[in-house]
């Protein structure tokens, strides 16, 4: 299976820098043995989706609502994702569950409303220090990748699945491959045992993922591919994680 490199831009980009940013990223050869992706605050999905149409690069939103349509202010359906080009919505980033309280429920609901409109959500998963610390790590991840998968059995191989250690995110340090590959093997076991289709859901790690740890997180059994934060931002990094990935 080709790996998938996406980005996660966060809150970040400006319509001149994330103009700048494609461009630079589209300078050399597109034409990628990978999957790349990335997904850009919700306001510039429109002018992303421009700037990469005919390119090598798929358009990802960061978050999606639960609900389908309404009075739901501020809110962004999947429908609404769909019609703006997007291919991908990140759900459940450990950001959402930590700073806007989402449960495990809510991110199998919004990963079922992308799913009914064509969109692959990219569900996180992922432990904190003090879950690792307590020898919990196992037990957090399949309790998290369990509620998507009992809300979305039957369409369950078209999700991917991104494991994100939280402690890893931002800070700076890195799952070592051992330590990710492990938590990657317990997660396709259990998406086996929920389908006979599971070897083709990418599995990405990510979490300070960078253009010197790249090549051995990806050279793991299990990890199909990147999930890419700060590194996401500077072309030249990215660049390099998408080289890895070759
Ligand atoms: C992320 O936000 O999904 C992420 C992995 O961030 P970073 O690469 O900056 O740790």
């Amino acid at each position: 299976m080709k790996k998938l490199i996406a980005g996660n831009w966060k809150m970040n980009g400006s319509a001149a820098s994330n103009a700048a940013l494609v461009q630079a990223l589209l300078s050399g050869s597109s034409d990628w043995q990978c999957l790349v992706a990335v997904c850009v605050p919700a306001p510039y999905l429109a002018q992303v989706r421009g700037l990469v149409a005919g390119t090598g690069i798929d358009l990802g939103a960061q978050d999606v609502s639960q609900h389908e349509s309404g009075a739901f202010t501020g809110e962004v359906s999947a429908s609404m994702l769909q019609d703006c080009g997007a291919r991908y919505a990140i759900v459940g980033h450990s950001e959402r569950r930590q700073y806007h309280g989402e449960t495990d429920a809510v991110v199998a609901a919004k990963a079922q409303r992308a799913l009914a409109s064509g969109i692959t959500p990219i569900v996180c998963v992922g432990e904190t220090l003090a879950e690792r610390e307590a020898g919990r790590t196992e037990e957090v991840v399949k309790r998290q990748l369990a509620a998507v998968i009992h809300a979305n059995g039957h369409c369950i191989s078209e999700i991917v699945v991104a494991y994100e250690p939280v402690w890893a995110i931002g800070t700076g340090k890195t799952a070592s491959p051992v330590q990710a590959q492990q938590v990657h093997a317990v997660l396709r076991a259990q998406l086996r045992a929920a389908s006979a289709q599971a070897d083709r859901v990418h599995i990405l790690y990510g979490g300070s993922m960078n253009a010197a740890n790249a090549v051995q997180l990806l050279s793991q059994a299990d990890i199909d591919g990147g999930l890419v934060g700060g590194a996401s931002l500077k072309a030249a990094d990215f660049l390099s994680i998408i080289a890895a990935a070759q």
